[in-house]
């Protein structure tokens, strides 16, 4: 069985809502992971911020405009009178139990509630519709089958035997639809994946019941070989290895949310990125195996800080790495890149929460620098070392943009380079122009 999940942009409005209907009704059983429509978590949040700062006017005036685009996309997805009443009493239950909250006291757990309720909302309009259709499907509720641990973690054996048991107890439905994001934490409450995690909800549930293939459907062709937002002439790239898919969603390339490559990877189901706007393009095959000799696809991620360690008694000293390492775990951030020399050692972090106490402590071994508003750039291929050429190429592109760091030999997979947020758009062109569009797409002589 499949596993398809239909991101915000694809169920934002509905007329989408039909299209993913249409799409998904071609008498193959699936599962089908639904996000909340486009702009409904980001008002949830909204509502919670002034719930948190005891504003329940402003937390109403969102609940209500929310509430008045919602009848609409009911008045639009339904043809039956039964169906839109069935519709709309679906999407009021849920606005009148946000509202419940605007009320008492609102904590970290009231938070989670409100942020499920635009899956929940999406989930059973889309469900409502099929069923309007005359189409077999049935809402498998997440909150069932889907748990995190007691570190926050998915808890795959868990979902594995509750979601294995939903199905057996429903063996009759054509299409099942579920929640994306949602969940339930180690003690039962109501929780979430994190920001995009329904990517990895679809990726849990593709890996809980060995699905022959993970289709993410979002509004764009595939993962591209660089930021189509900054470089001109970007090109979808046909096939990544997870690893490849994983540097590259990490870094960057917001189609897919990276921890949804981890459970796809070890379960070996292959994960196709598809397009919802134009449902036959082939999209990106993403699996474990490799294109050898080629140079797939540039990312890169801003708000980057480096930050440097020079200690004469870095010299021939050991452990003096893992004392640095330490101060970044004490402080619960982590480290994304990292280049050593005997004199001194430089890191990158993206979560400068505890910034000041970590250079603070870093002093204690050495002078510290700090550079902030950094950029790392991501080049993702064949870089396996024996390959001759390519981290070259990569660094030709470079040749006139100031590289504070470079990082390569990590992985098979991967050279960063850290440059200043202010020269990426000139470093993403000139990677672009280098390794896709000089000669067609680079492929280096020998070894392919
Ligand atoms: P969905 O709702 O389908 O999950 P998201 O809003 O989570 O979609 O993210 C996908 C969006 O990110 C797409 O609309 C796409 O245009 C945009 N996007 C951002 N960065 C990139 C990138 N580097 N490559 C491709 N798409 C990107
Ligand atoms: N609706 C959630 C979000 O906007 C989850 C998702 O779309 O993946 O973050
Ligand atoms: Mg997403």
């Amino acid at each position: 069985m499949k596993v398809l999940k239909f991101g915000g942009t694809s169920v934002g409005s509905a007329q989408r809502m039909k299209e993913v209907a249409k799409l998904i009704n071609d008498g193959e059983r699936k599962i089908v992971v639904l996000s909340a429509m486009s702009g409904t978590t980001n008002a949830l949040v909204e509502i919670s911020d002034y719930l948190y700062k005891k504003n329940p006017e402003g937390a109403n005036e969102i609940i209500n405009r929310l509430e008045m685009k919602y009848k609409q996309h009911v008045d639009e997805l339904y043809s039956t009178a039964e169906y839109r009443q069935k519709g709309l009493e679906h999407v009021l239950a849920h606005f009148n139990y946000i509202r419940s909250f605007t009320k008492d006291l609102f904590t970290l757990f009231e938070e989670k509630v409100i942020l499920a309720q635009g899956e929940l909302i999406s989930t059973g309009m889309v469900n409502l519709y099929l069923q309007e259709c005359g189409v077999n499907s049935l809402l498998l509720p997440a909150l069932d089958f889907m748990r995190t641990d007691k570190n926050g973690e998915p808890d795959l054996a868990y979902i594995k035997e509750k979601l294995n048991t939903c199905l057996e107890q429903h063996p009759g439905a054509d299409i099942y639809i579920t929640q994306g994001f949602i969940c339930r934490n180690a003690y039962g409450e109501v929780d979430n994946l994190q920001r995009g995690g329904s990517d990895y909800t679809a990726s849990l549930v593709g890996a809980a019941i060995g699905a022959s293939e993970i289709q993410i459907w979002t509004d764009i062709d595939g993962m591209h070989n660089n930021d189509p937002r900054v470089v001109d002439k970007t090109s979808p790239v046909r096939q990544l290895h997870f690893e490849e898919a994983a540097e590259l969603a990490y870094f960057g390339a917001k189609i897919l949310h990276p921890t949804c490559i981890q459970p796809a990877k070890y379960a070996n189901i292959p994960v196709r990125l598809l397009n919802t706007m134009d449902p036959t393009a082939p999209g990106t095959w993403i699996c474990n195996e490799t294109e050898k000799g080629r140079i797939k696809a540039v990312a890169a991620k801003d708000n980057i800080t480096a930050i440097k360690i020079k200690s004469s008694r870095m010299l021939l000293a050991y452990g003096f790495l893992r004392k640095v390492f330490e101060i970044f775990e004490s402080y619960q951030t982590a480290i994304d890149m990292i280049c050593t020399s005997e004199v001194g050692v430089s890191v990158t972090v993206d979560n400068v929460k505890y910034l000041n106490e970590i250079v603070d402590d870093l002093k204690k071994y050495g002078t510290v620098t700090v550079d902030r508003d950094m950029c790392i750039v991501c080049v993702v291929g064949d870089l396996d070392w024996e390959n001759v050429g390519f981290e070259a190429r990569a660094l030709d592109a470079m040749h006139d943009i100031p590289v504070r760091m470079i990082s390569y030999g990590g992985s098979n997979y991967n050279i960063s380079f850290l440059i200043r947020e202010s020269d990426k758009k000139r470093a993403l062109q000139s990677l672009s122009d280098t390794l896709f569009n000089s000669r067609g797409q680079y492929k280096s002589e020998g070894n392919s």
